[in-house]
């Protein structure tokens, strides 16, 4: 084990995460998507603030979810956008699971992805990945008002591939 986040988080083997302890502030019944530009514009209208971070989940069932997923990558590890270019892509229809993201605000771009990141997982939890488009319909999407970012950085310089994936 190379080193240990913050709240007993193991950091060993991926180069960047963003966790929170999920606490809802807010929850949204009946949220209707038919695409991912939708549904953040539609929590665009909804978020108390912009300029907060926001821990985000939705469980459910989803009509649509695409995702891709990254291999286990081994050292020497490659930079991200080698890795990804090996990254397979998975289309869910009529999936059950849950999709978790955070809304970073514009003021913390460079430190993590400015606006809205989601990943999902299926509800047995063996697929998954980062979403490039889902629709929803009628889930509930719960918020977690985060006001407070810290980050812990890895001294062996694992991190250098950034956060954008
Ligand atoms: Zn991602």
């Amino acid at each position: 084990m190379l080193c240990k986040g913050p709240y007993g988080v193991s950091c060993h083997g991926f180069p960047f995460a963003a966790v929170t302890f999920f606490s809802p502030d807010l929850a949204i019944p009946g949220v209707e998507a038919s695409n991912l530009t939708e549904l953040t514009t539609f929590l665009d209208r909804h978020l108390p603030s912009r300029d907060m971070f926001y821990a985000i989940r939705i469980d459910g069932a989803f009509p649509y979810v695409k995702a891709r997923s990254v291999p286990a990558q081994a050292k020497p590890y490659p930079p991200l956008a080698d890795a990804i270019s090996h990254e397979a892509i998975f289309e869910f229809r009529n999936v059950t699971g849950t999709v978790v993201g955070f809304y970073s605000p514009p003021a913390a771009a460079g430190m993590n992805v400015a606006g809205y990141h989601f990943h999902f997982l299926t509800s047995d939890r063996t697929r998954g990945g980062h979403v490039l488009d889902m629709a929803t319909a009628g889930d509930t999407v719960e918020l977690d008002s985060t006001p407070r970012f810290t980050a812990v950085l890895v001294p062996e310089g694992l991190a250098s591939t950034g956060p954008e994936h």
